[in-house]
């Protein structure tokens, strides 16, 4: 496959459908509706169907690297010259029974997105920008990001030998600017919100001509978030089945929308027969999905915050997508405390997986849905565990308590193993 099998862009606003060279070549106008504008025309990829069914049965999935490049024919992306070496996705699912019968709940599977190249789920979306950009013959690529999405975008234009411009608020955790800044990219860190270093990159992208690769506006970075869904559904049968639920933590809402339509293009191919609700999981003190999913719009932006960097967007820019794949997928949106992310890390932690507070957040979702009897005893959970704790080791300590200290005798050993 030379080109693409994308069809059209359809806008999740207006519904106008736009047209893509019939090759589905890939270009970089393909960002927002022209009537509705950039920030509510976000478009959304339709793909060719039959092809796929046609290119799977061809050459079936069970055959293919295990990474995210295994989907190329659900990626707006010419398969020729596909980076098959960058080891995005295919991130293990761990099945942590204890901690489900603690829960009270059938099944709790942990997704680890850590294990990404850059340690988050971002990469999914970086590594599909990236390889736009380089296919549209794009110089320079641009992000502004809370953090992971900058640090992804670094890594895989590092990765292709692009340049990578950055715009990253104050509030980024040091772990993730070290990243940044050892990948090479340039790093401007805004003396604003994340809304301002947003706005900021849009312009600066506009003036110089570089590719944006901010994921709200531009369709192309949700097609590789979707490759989560399309993993968790392909993946299902070797974990009893596609789960009832599925946790995301939600910010911009990309992942959560993302997530859903690769869950639902699988059952639209025919991978999985059903499909299972969304849990988005926002903080208690930045929840505007939670106001739009109730008012079908956005509420003025408060100045609460949350340790959960990641998800810390007062104005997210997907809502509409993020609000739309709640409302099919019969979601709901629970609502953490920074003390209910706290707990969620040691939890996670308890079991082998290390979370950032953004991706504890999803866990900490669970708890209170059970809790709220939103999720019930018989249902079987899936929780997108979204980044590393290594992101943001200052938030880790906070929530994992202190080490025990002593001189180096055996009989301090003891004696602290008494008190
Ligand atoms: C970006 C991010 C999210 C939320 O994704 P959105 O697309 O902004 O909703 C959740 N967790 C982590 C670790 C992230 O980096
Ligand atoms: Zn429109």
């Amino acid at each position: 496959m030379i080109t693409s099998l994308v069809t059209e862009l359809k806008c999740v606003t207006c519904n106008a459908l736009r047209k893509v060279r019939s090759d589905g070549a890939p270009a970089q106008n393909w960002m927002t509706c022209e009537v509705c504008g950039n920030e509510d025309g976000i478009l959304d990829i339709h793909y060719d169907f039959e092809a796929v069914r046609a290119a799977w049965a061809d050459r079936p999935l069970v055959e293919r690297p295990h990474n995210h490049w295994r989907y190329a024919e659900l990626l707006p992306l010419a398969s020729s010259g596909l980076p098959w070496q960058w080891q995005v996705g295919w991130t293990p699912v761990v099945n942590v029974d204890r901690l489900a019968a603690q829960l009270g709940l059938k099944q709790l599977l942990l997704k680890d997105e850590g294990r990404n190249p850059s340690a988050s789920f971002k990469d999914r979306a970086s590594s599909v920008g990236v390889v736009h950009a380089m296919q549209c013959g794009a110089k320079t690529i641009a992000c502004a990001s809370t953090g992971n999405a900058a640090t992804s975008l670094a890594c895989h234009a590092a990765l292709a030998g692009i340049p990578a411009k950055i715009f990253v608020p104050q509030t980024a955790p040091e772990p993730k600017l070290a990243q940044l800044l050892v990948y090479g990219a340039t790093v401007f860190v805004v003396e604003g919100t994340y809304d301002e270093a947003y706005q900021l990159c849009s312009t600066a992208c506009d003036q110089f001509g570089w590719y944006n690769r901010n994921c709200a506006i531009n369709p192309v970075l949700v097609e590789g978030k979707k490759t989560g869904g399309l993993e968790i559904a392909e993946r299902s049968s070797d974990f009893g089945g596609v789960p009832d639920w599925v946790a995301v933590s939600v910010g911009d809402g990309c992942t959560i929308a993302g997530v859903w339509k690769g869950l639902v293009e699988m059952h639209a191919l025919g991978v999985i027969d059903r499909l299972p609700r969304l849990l988005g999981v926002q903080a208690a003190e930045v929840a505007p999905i939670k106001y739009a999913l109730e008012h079908d719009q956005l509420p003025k932006p408060g100045d609460g915050t949350t340790m959960a960097d990641s998800i810390d967007v007062a104005v997210p820019r997907n809502w509409r997508k993020a609000v739309q794949a709640l409302r099919a997928a019969e979601g709901e949106l629970v609502c953490v405390s920074d003390e209910q992310i706290e707990a969620a890390m040691r939890l996670a932690g308890g079991h082998g997986v290390f979370a950032e507070p953004a991706a504890a957040a999803a866990l900490a979702g669970v708890v209170a849905a059970k809790e709220a009897n939103i999720v019930g005893t018989q249902d079987r959970v899936l929780a997108m565990i979204t980044g590393s704790g290594l992101k943001d080791t200052r938030s880790a300590m906070r929530a994992a308590g202190q080490p025990i200290r002593i001189p180096p005798t055996v009989d301090a050993v003891a004696a602290a193993l008494e008190t």
